[in-house]
């Protein structure tokens, strides 16, 4: 990227009823701004909002801000289709030569921003992302919980996922378009950034608690955010069925051999040796589903339609 030239940096803001949020948002970015107009003179800011189907006023409080700052911009949903969602639409509406996307509530800190930018403006990366070192004022079984997901996931699945790691993250044009080109319906992001590859400088920062509102998350809408997160990238639940029922059929198959000769032998009745048969043939049934699942999980991988590569440069 030649540095000299006017370069756009499109910030992408998902909003699920932030009414009380936007306005210290707003404050803080436009401060922002203006230290960057010091230090990178050649940079254009576009703040791209995402009403996520809100029902409060985010959506009047957005239009106020676009009547007297030009670079606002937004897109509004026709009801709450979810941040990956409302993720997914900023990158496919900005225009910017580097995006960023950003929480409403002042927990992505946007006095980080300058430090990012530097890395993938002039530093040689792709892109920079966040990861809160702390988990400070979050209850402490969504903690546990949390943790034991991102070990849990990076053991089973080949796409890493970094623990703690934010939506908070700026990338080149290319990394972008890389991430439109992934068209899969259920969207798990933190997982799509680890899928498409690409250099990223990694930044740490203290958790910071919400400025205003309050979080959309409740433990059972994590919960479920995590079992997706499992199911997208990875297909080891369905793998494992053909290994339980692998061993289930040799151990059930072995015992059955032994009893058969025990009662020829009549040294047992028949009661261990109808048991035995019965836990074979569970065994095998397991064993056949497990090869099914397996059709399944290539099918169902076929299906998200991934690239087969995503190129960095191509001469
Ligand atoms: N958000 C959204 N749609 C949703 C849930 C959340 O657009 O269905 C937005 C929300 O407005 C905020 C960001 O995603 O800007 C992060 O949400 P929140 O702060 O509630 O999550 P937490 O920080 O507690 O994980
Ligand atoms: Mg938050």
């Amino acid at each position: 990227m030649e540095n000299s030239e006017m370069s756009l940096l499109s910030v992408i803001v998902p909003c699920w009823n932030e009414e009380e949020a936007i306005p210290f948002f707003y404050e803080e970015f436009s401060r922002v701004r203006k230290l960057f107009g010091e230090r990178f003179p050649n940079i254009s800011f576009e703040l791209l909002f995402v009403d996520d189907g809100s029902s409060d006023q985010s959506l009047k409080k957005i239009k106020e801000l676009k009547e007297k700052d030009s670079a606002v911009r937004y897109v509004t949903f026709s009801r709450n289709f979810g941040k990956d969602a409302a993720l997914f639409a900023g990158l496919d509406n900005a225009k910017g030569d580097y995006v960023v996307c950003m929480d409403a509530d002042l927990q992505d800190p946007p006095s980080l921003l300058p430090e990012m930018f530097e890395a993938v403006y002039s530093g040689g990366y792709d892109s920079a992302a966040t990861r809160r070192v702390t988990r400070k004022g979050e209850p402490p079984v969504r903690s546990f919980f949390a943790r034991l997901f991102y070990k849990l996931m990076n053991h089973i699945s080949t796409t890493e996922i970094v623990d703690g790691a934010r939506d908070y993250r700026i990338m080149t044009r290319q990394m972008v378009d890389a991430i439109l080109s992934m068209k899969e319906y259920n969207r798990f992001t933190k997982g799509i950034y680890g899928w498409i590859g690409f250099k990223t400088k990694w930044i740490e920062f203290e958790n910071v608690e919400r400025v205003a509102g309050e979080t959309k998350w409740s433990f059972w809408k994590l919960f479920r955010y995590a079992m997706e997160g499992i199911v997208d990238f990875s297909t080891v639940p369905l793998t494992l069925i053909l290994w339980i029922g692998g061993v289930f059929s040799l151990l059930s198959g072995i015992s059955l051999i032994a009893c058969l000769v025990l009662y020829v032998r009549e040294v047992l009745n028949s009661v261990p040796l109808i048991l035995s048969a019965i836990a074979f043939s569970f065994g095998l049934q397991l064993f056949f589903l497990g090869i099914v699942a397996h059709y399944l999980a290539n099918t169902y991988m076929e299906a998200k339609g991934r690239p087969l590569y995503i190129a960095k440069e191509i001469t």
